[in-house]
């Protein structure tokens, strides 16, 4: 069912605890922890604790819970004072894009300086 813990998937191990992650906030929808391989002083991925397989998929199904991860990612970004300098919020969305782990994720980002367009 839509929604419901996917026994293959990574970041349902990691919102289930079965997984260790330095999480760095939790509400009742939604897990942020730290990237294990940051790309930037502060990377954070903020999770829906409900399993979808992309942004867009948790957008469509609930537009509460997507709501609440870019609620998170503000208060992620404001904890590590990123958001003096500035920040990115990214969902990679498809393989063309670099999504390698198939539950809904936001990057965030900061910490350093950002160029654009990303590569
Ligand atoms: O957007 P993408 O799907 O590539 O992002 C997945 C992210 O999950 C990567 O940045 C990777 O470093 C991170 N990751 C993690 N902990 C794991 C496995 C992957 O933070 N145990």
């Amino acid at each position: 069912m839509a929604g419901e813990p996917q026994a293959d998937c990574l970041f349902c191990k990691i919102v289930s605890g079965e997984v260790p992650a330095t999480v760095v906030r939790e509400t009742e929808t939604t897990v942020a922890f730290r990237d294990i391989n940051p790309q930037a002083p502060t990377h954070v991925l903020v999770v829906p604790k409900a399993h979808y397989p992309d942004v867009a998929s948790l957008a469509a199904a609930d537009p509460q819970i997507t709501a609440d991860v870019l609620t998170e990612a503000g208060k992620v970004a404001a904890e590590d004072k990123v958001d003096e300098t500035g920040y990115r919020i990214v969902f990679n969305t498809g393989s063309g894009a670099g999504q390698t782990v198939w539950h809904a994720h936001a990057h965030v980002l900061g910490g350093r300086g950002l160029n654009w367009p990303p590569g």
